[in-house]
């Protein structure tokens, strides 16, 4: 039977799915580790919703990276068509309340004061929102995040939003082939979290880690959420 080309990005998607999941398993297998306890979230910037409603019910959440775009995508996607919306990029102050309408998580929450404005629009909206801390592990001026060293006030800062459940820490490895300093950064990212749950006593149980080029390295380190784009859609254009 001749395919459609319907039929064959649904396969495309699903078969990459598919592969990740089996790397996933595999790495967490090398590391002791249960697959089951990692999610995988799939990055959907620049991809139709067309694409993202072929990957939805294969993954656990989606990730967006601007406010724009999944504002323009949430119009477009169907009712009943349900999905965990991710925010993972950059958050600029006078956006806070439309991203509050939008997703069900912020993942990169980088300053204090990004948080007392989630909190107080989650106030008002009656809600709580859970919440990643992001971390520039890798010192890259271009990354977003906090530095390490600004952790403990950051989290304590959260801590201090009532409105506010924050789950655990999230960051975007080096630019580089370097398995050892990419490793490095995820194992920082790591022992932070332990250090915050020390100092919090909060489970902190999420380990945002790991894109298309390193997230096996990602759960050797102790992900327990990967952030895949290119490797589910193809390269972004
Ligand atoms: C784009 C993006 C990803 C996914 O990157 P790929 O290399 O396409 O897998 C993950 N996390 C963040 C924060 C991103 O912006």
């Amino acid at each position: 039977m001749v395919k459609t080309i319907e039929d064959r990005i649904e396969n495309r998607i699903e078969d990459r799915i598919a592969a990740v999941r089996e790397k996933i398993a595999r790495s967490a297998a090398r590391a002791g580790r249960e697959a089951s306890e990692i999610k995988l979230v799939a990055v959907t910037k620049t991809r139709s919703v067309e694409e993202m409603l072929k990957a939805a019910p294969r993954v656990d959440a989606l990730g967006e990276n601007r406010v724009q775009e999944a504002a323009s995508k949430k119009r477009d996607w169907p009712a009943g068509s349900g999905a965990v919306w991710r925010m993972i990029g950059h958050l600029q102050g006078n956006k806070v309340r439309k991203a509050l309408e939008l997703f069900d998580t912020v993942d990169s929450v980088d300053s204090v004061e990004l948080a007392r404005a989630l909190n107080r629009a989650a106030g008002e909206a009656r809600r709580a929102l859970s919440v990643l801390v992001e971390v520039n592990t890798s010192g890259e001026a271009s990354k977003t995040g906090i530095d390490p060293g600004e952790i403990s006030e950051l989290a304590d800062g959260v801590l201090d939003c009532p409105h506010l459940k924050l789950e655990g820490l999230m960051t975007i490895g080096p630019l580089t082939d370097d398995e050892a300093r990419i490793r490095n950064a995820f194992a920082g990212l790591r022992e932070m979290a332990s250090r915050v749950r020390l100092r919090s006593g909060l489970p902190l149980p999420v380990l945002s880690m790991g894109m298309s080029g390193d997230f096996e390295w990602a759960v050797l380190e102790g992900s327990t959420m990967v952030r895949i784009g290119t490797a589910l859609f193809g390269p972004r254009y």
